[in-house]
């Protein structure tokens, strides 16, 4: 069985920029973001089920999910949150399991903003935390996505605090320095995740 990592941290800690080192080491990464994107396309069953659901406004005349609109409306209901979710998380679930199953290399990762919220760690054997302060992420992710500070602040403030995800990691690398510094980190530990996929 393929030792599959996790690899988590807040907005702005440097996930991204992790998961491309992975990549560049021949490393395959599963993005759950990704994945949650692809399982409401055009003519998947998620995307059909929420049609069904909440009716055919949600759908654009391209046949696409008119994700604003279907937005907008959870963000005033939340049971209809909690019925989008009941759709969306085990389609993405499913959708995680088969790509990293499908995986040829020495080890994969699957990269999650929301790892431990959404328990897709029980998905992996071992959890990587890119860390970094509240400050360093509110600076990373403006200038990343033109946001302002306020906007970021609320994001931060609606993930896990990082002292829980600490807490719930094996690894931890705090992403303070320069990239460099972050590659240098995440090679040592490469090596390590190599020796274990191998044992
Ligand atoms: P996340 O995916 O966790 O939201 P990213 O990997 O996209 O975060 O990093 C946020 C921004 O900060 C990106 O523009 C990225 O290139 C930059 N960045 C990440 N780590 C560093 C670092 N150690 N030094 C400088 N910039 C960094």
């Amino acid at each position: 069985m393929t030792f599959i990592l996790g690899l988590t941290g807040g907005i702005g800690s440097g996930k991204s920029a992790a998961s491309q080192w992975f990549e560049s080491q021949g490393i395959q990464v599963v993005d759950a973001d990704i994945v949650a994107r692809e399982v409401v396309e055009k003519g998947q069953p998620a995307l059909e089920q929420i049609q069904q659901t909440f009716g055919n406004w949600v759908i654009q005349e391209d046949g696409e999910l008119n994700r604003r609109a279907l937005r907008e409306y959870i963000f005033k209901d939340p049971s209809a949150r909690k019925q989008l979710e009941a759709i969306t998380h085990p389609a993405i679930r499913t959708a995680i399991i088969q790509q990293l199953a499908s995986a040829t290399s020495p080890y994969a990762v699957l990269v999650s903003p929301l790892l431990f919220e959404t328990s897709q760690h029980e998905l992996t054997h071992h959890n990587l935390l890119i860390d970094a302060t509240e400050e360093l992420q509110i600076e990373r992710a403006s200038s990343r996505d033109g946001q302002n500070a306020e906007q970021i602040k609320k994001i931060i403030a609606a993930q896990m605090p990082r002292l829980q995800k600490q807490a719930l990691a094996q690894d931890i690398i705090l992403n303070d320095g320069h990239i460099d510094h972050l590659h240098n980190q995440l090679r040592k530990l490469h090596l390590q995740y190599l020796a274990r996929s191998e044992a």
